[in-house]
């Protein structure tokens, strides 16, 4: 008979665990009957002693058959999950569904809400009037059939136990730790039975991964538990070092990524916010995880191999973007969740905060850094995010970044701008503001937002 403190005390010297003792301890905290305080030490010891790869693989099985699974085996077609690990600015989700739906990829996705620095697609995804994230999972498939991309927040059925886990990590400095990030996305991402998960691992100062060496361990963990289930796995390591694009905050990063569908389908709509041209790491970045994307499914000849099967791919992901496809396929994602696709067309129906402050470059020179992780608090102190989990959202605060690190600057020009529906947080946003740049006189080397890929 196993004992809690038995195997806290196993993990504590560094043991592994068997999946029986994994078993024992995860479903008696689910169920109640092991307390808050024993789960914290096993999570610390985890922390500190980590779990060899079949412990992470038997945490995450636990932890998924602690709830329901949602199948799909009635959708035709290949169904595949993007997943990003969390970035500041990260609107790849709004973009790449629509790009993978208009090349007959079904993308399931169940999104989480923004807590802390980070942002959550649902909370952007809610930000459009109308829009709902919460489907049942009659509706849920529904929208996969006939749109080809739904989103919708995660329920209370699946994965429970990491549910309830993740809630006490985050209050016990337990989230930093690889088999636990690991288990934890994956338990979510196995309970939607698709057939393949493109997992995008941010790495950077903005990242849970600070190094590229821990974002690689983290893919290549997510990947093994991924094919030990059946599935096809590819992860993509990019640089979350400055915030993602032109936009952090809600309604903006919604608005942007309208914006870029819009762009490419030849339709420029003129925010008035940032420039009608979209950012070009941003452009980098959709595109590879939509060829990866592409990769993974059967909506690419088998034939094809190696370069030519890439190069191919490259031009799919270009043609559905130009022809207009993909932007059809947002509207038409938008109406399906009960959204008014009007702001597309009209970029002033979205509401953007009355209340706003330019942050400058106080001298001359090159923008040498940008701190994604203090943008991402500016852009929470302004209402976009939340710091405990009952936080309201401002939908239309946040920041708009209109210098990337490598940009020439002058004094004077604008580095930032803040918005929000409260006077009263610009200041105390402004403050934390005006330390995220560096500006330096030597022009810095600027590397790839594709750091590596990592694929089965
Ligand atoms: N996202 C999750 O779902 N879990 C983690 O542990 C970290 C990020």
């Amino acid at each position: 008979m196993y004992s809690a403190v038995g195997i806290i005390n196993r993990k504590r010297l560094g043991e592994a665990l068997s999946r029986d003792e994994i078993e024992y301890f995860i479903s008696g905290y689910t169920d109640g009957g092991i307390p808050d305080y024993q789960m914290s030490a096993l999570l610390m010891a985890i922390c500190i002693n980590g779990m060899t790869s079949e412990e992470t693989y038997n945490l995450t099985d636990v932890m998924l058959r602690s709830g329901d699974t949602l199948k799909l085996d009635t959708i035709p077609g290949c169904k595949l999950d993007k997943h990003s690990t969390g970035g500041i600015g990260d609107k790849t989700t709004l973009i790449i569904g629509p790009i993978a739906a208009a090349l007959g990829i079904k993308t399931a996705k169940m999104s989480g809400r923004g807590l802390g620095a980070t942002g959550g697609t649902i909370d952007k995804l809610d930000s459009i009037p109308g829009f709902s994230s919460a489907l049942s999972m009659e509706r849920f498939t529904e929208v996969l059939n006939d749109v080809g991309f739904t989103d919708c927040a995660q329920t209370l059925s699946l994965a429970p136990a990491d549910k309830k886990i993740y809630a006490l990590r985050d209050v016990t400095a337990t989230v930093e730790s690889i088999p636990l990030i690991a288990s934890s996305i994956m338990s979510k991402k196995l309970a939607i039975e698709t057939d393949g998960i493109l997992i995008d691992v941010k790495c950077g100062s903005g990242a849970f991964m600070k190094d590229e060496a821990s974002a690689e361990a983290l893919a290549r963990e997510m990947i093994g538990i991924g094919r030990s289930a059946g599935r096809r796995m590819t992860a993509v390591i990019t640089d979350m070092n400055e915030p993602l694009g032109y936009t952090v905050g809600n309604s903006l990063e919604v608005l942007e990524a309208a914006a870029l569908l819009r762009y490419f389908a030849g339709n420029e709509a003129d925010t008035g916010l940032f420039p009608a041209e979209p950012d070009e790491r941003l452009v980098r970045l959709v595109t590879e995880l939509s060829v990866r994307l592409l990769m993974m499914s059967d909506s690419i000849a088998s034939e094809l191999t190696g370069d030519v099967r890439e190069k191919h791919a490259h031009e799919e992901v270009e043609r559905v973007l130009t022809s207009g496809e993909a932007l059809s396929k947002f509207r038409a994602f938008v109406k399906a969740q009960g959204g008014d696709d009007a702001f597309i067309d009209d970029p002033s129906m979205m509401s953007v905060g009355a209340f706003t402050i330019d942050i400058c470059a106080d001298r001359d020179g090159y923008i040498s850094s940008c701190d994604a992780e203090r943008v991402g608090e500016v852009s929470m102190l302004l209402g976009a995010g939340r710091q405990t989990k009952d936080d309201e959202i401002d939908s239309g605060a946040g920041v708009v970044v209109h210098c990337h690190v490598g940009d020439s600057v002058k004094t004077g020009d604008r580095l930032m701008t803040l918005y929000t529906g409260k006077e009263d947080k610009l200041s105390g946003a402004a403050e934390a503001a005006r330390g995220a740049y560096n500006i330096s006189g030597d022009r810095p080397c600027v590397g790839d937002i594709i750091n590596l890929v990592v694929e089965d």
